[in-house]
């Protein structure tokens, strides 16, 4: 995420000429001898339209199969800076202060897993990967599922931390690892919209998976009534690090181009408190409305009460194709 500070958006686009522009990169990643022009992402088709200008970042839609992405974007070393040195307290991009909300955190991993737990076959020992893994908030709750955890965190300090804390972490990109082990359970918890080599990433998970296992994923959602109500100022437009805008016919592809079904989707949200409601209207740029949210806090006794907000996000479950060998030995 960008400075705090909004800007007033300087777009001539239609839409936008009275819109507040609330993404606002800092200069470092705004410099376009660091950004590089790319095919479709999901078909490697090389016709696009413009859908959104954000600063210097224009958001396209493929002509062919509908994906919505950066273009040009931030060339993948550029990217890999971001997230291998201080990416979870950055002013700049990634999250700032992430460990605060530690506990709402993990209330939303605790509920995403608990919510697919119904489409793992049983195991034992689980062994439970989670892709970006952070500050290991998500490998607590694998634990407390009494599963083995694994990690992938390319920040080198969270990963150094969570090595002392005997988590199995790996710190190289998802599609350079290099293990003999395979997982019952994958999470990719809004990490799926940064990825660069989308179809490389999910062969990679396919086989890391194991043939029964269930992946479960967590991505913001483009189709979403936010995206279409607050247009460019959407808090899911960051066009620096979240290069990939999914709906659910482009998950489709995406899944099934790479030898996944899916099995369950519905609308991901996340635990807040009345603090970080507070604090998101803020930062969003809704200040005019705390007095509001304040007489409602009083009025119905809120306070340090818990709510599961809808983020605008997909909550999607995968499992891999049966194979015709598979379905003749099942059946
Ligand atoms: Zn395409």
């Amino acid at each position: 995420m960008g400075s705090t500070s909004p800007v007033i958006c300087r777009c001539t686009s239609y839409d936008c000429n009275k819109a507040i522009a609330v993404v606002t990169p800092s200069k470092r990643f705004m410099n376009l001898s660091k950004t590089e022009k790319i095919n479709c992402p999901l078909c490697a088709n090389k016709s696009y339209h413009q859908k959104h200008k954000i600063n210097i970042w224009r958001i396209v839609q493929c002509s062919n199969c509908k994906f919505i992405y950066v273009n040009p974007r931030l060339q993948k070393e550029e990217l890999y800076k971001i997230y291998t040195s201080n990416y979870f307290d950055n002013k700049e991009v990634g999250y700032y202060h992430y460990t605060e909300n530690r506990e709402l955190r993990k209330k939303n991993f605790q509920k995403w897993i608990s919510d697919a737990l119904p489409y793992l076959k049983q195991h034992t020992p689980i062994k439970a990967l989670d892709v970006g893994c952070a500050a290991g908030y998500c490998l607590e709750v694998f634990n407390e599922q009494q599963w083995k955890a694994y990690g992938i965190e390319l920040d080198k300090d969270l990963a150094l931390q969570l090595r002392r804390r005997d988590f199995r972490i790996f710190d190289t990109p998802l599609i350079q690892l290099n293990t003999a082990d395979k997982f019952a359970f994958i999470s990719i918890f809004d990490v799926l919209e940064h990825f660069t080599d989308l179809h490389e990433n999910m062969a990679t998970l396919h086989s890391l998976l194991e043939d029964d296992g269930v992946m479960v994923l967590v991505t913001p959602n483009y189709g979403s009534w936010q995206r279409k109500l607050f247009r460019k100022a959407w808090f899911q437009f960051k066009p620096a690090e979240h290069i990939n805008y999914f709906s659910m016919q482009t998950i489709k592809k995406l899944a099934g181009d790479n030898g996944f079904e899916i099995i369950c989707t519905k609308k991901s949200g996340q635990f807040c408190d009345t603090l970080f409601l507070e604090n998101r209207l803020k930062k969003y740029n809704f200040r005019f409305l705390v007095p509001v949210f304040h007489t409602v806090i009083e009025l119905f006794n809120l306070k340090g009460k818990n709510f599961y907000v809808d983020t605008a996000s997909l909550y999607v479950v995968l499992k891999k194709k049966r194979t015709d060998k598979q379905a003749v030995t099942i059946s």
